[in-house]
């Protein structure tokens, strides 16, 4: 069997990982510490939180496919949002194990693939990674392992993340996430009502997110100053929280979130090095980040059955 080496444990390359291990001797690596990329959760004040995405919109095929790890989300979302809605149900990185069940995939996180004069290179190792690979980091990172092959440089925008913590079982009616036009925000989610992630009853979780805007004006400043403003806009424009005692913070700064709808040049492929993730499929109306990401993962893989004679299984 041939090495496959996929760079990158997010839902593109776990995807791509499920359907080829059957045919090659595969290998997952990530720098992260845990599998599922963007797709993450943490735990605060004993709250599974989803840090990325909190809801995604599936396509019914993906959604059979995801079902046994699917919710609905926990009540209304506020400005009509026309597909139904959902969220990993345990955590949104448990995607991760989720994809690679049942599979013979060597799994190694916490290592970096760099480049150096001898190829690509795992930096912590050392060890030179021969054989195919597929590249499924995001565009800007591509760029840099793989000059030759990605011209695209920027094809995701900045969000920066929070957590809040308020004392009291704050309800609104019902409504779980509203998102907003104007202003520092442009969504914000009462995670703690997903159900079975640890809320305690008296205490009440939002996610927020920061417009693009915000975000990018933001982005290299701390946590702590920028998520002094997200809190400030919260208590402003959700009923009930700027009464309510405020218990604590948790902020993270993604550089790379979702993708920039532009039209761009799709990376060259060649001598055995692939790549996949959610900015190298054109976008496509009605399908969410996340769909995409899984479905270039699984187009690679098709591409790669393709060129080496393989008949594959594609599980959505
Ligand atoms: C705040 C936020 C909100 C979002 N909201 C939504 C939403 O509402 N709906 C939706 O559908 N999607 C949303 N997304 C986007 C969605 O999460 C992503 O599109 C999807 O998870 C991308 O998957 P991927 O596998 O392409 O990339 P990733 O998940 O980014 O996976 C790439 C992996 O590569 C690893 N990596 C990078 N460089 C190296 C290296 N040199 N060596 C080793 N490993 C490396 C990274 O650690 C990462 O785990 C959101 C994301 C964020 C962050």
């Amino acid at each position: 069997m041939r090495n496959l080496t996929i760079i990158g444990g997010g839902v593109a390359g776990l995807t791509a990982a499920r359907i080829l291990s059957p045919h090659f001797h595969t290998s997952v690596i990530d720098k992260g510490r845990r599998l599922g990329g963007r797709c993450a959760s943490v735990l605060f004040r004993g709250v599974v939180l989803d840090q990325g995405a909190p809801y995604f919109a599936l396509s019914s095929r993906m959604r059979e496919f995801l079902a046994p790890i699917l919710s609905p989300v926990p009540g209304t979302i506020h400005l009509h949002v026309e597909e139904e809605q959902w969220y990993i149900r345990d955590g949104a990185n448990t995607i991760g194990k989720y994809l690679l069940a049942g599979t013979d995939v060597k799994v190694r996180t916490k290592c970096r693939v760099v480049r150096s004069d001898a190829g690509l290179v795992i930096e912590e190792s050392g060890e030179n990674i021969e054989g195919i690979v597929i590249c499924t980091v995001p565009s800007t990172q591509a760029v840099a392992l793989f000059p030759e092959l990605v011209s695209v440089r920027e094809r995701h925008r900045p969000c920066l993340v929070g957590a809040l913590a308020y004392r009291g079982p704050i309800d609104d009616g019902g409504v779980y996430a509203r998102t907003f036009e104007e202003g520092p925000l442009s969504l914000a989610v009462r995670e703690s009502s997903k159900l079975g992630r640890g809320a305690v009853a008296n205490e009440t979780v939002f996610m927020v997110h920061g417009s693009e805007e915000f975000s990018r004006l933001n982005l290299e400043r701390s946590g702590e100053q920028w998520i002094a403003e997200l809190r400030d806009a919260l208590e402003e424009e959700w009923e009930g929280v700027g009464d309510a005692e405020f218990l604590g913070a948790w902020s993270k700064r993604w550089r790379y979130s979702t993708v920039l709808q532009e039209e761009s040049d799709r990376p060259q492929e060649k001598d055995g090095i692939y790549f996949a993730g959610d900015w190298v499929e054109p976008y496509s109306a009605g399908l969410s980040d996340i769909e995409l990401a899984m479905m270039s993962g699984a187009k690679c893989a098709q591409r790669i059955a393709d060129a080496y004679g393989l008949s594959i299984k594609i599980p959505f």
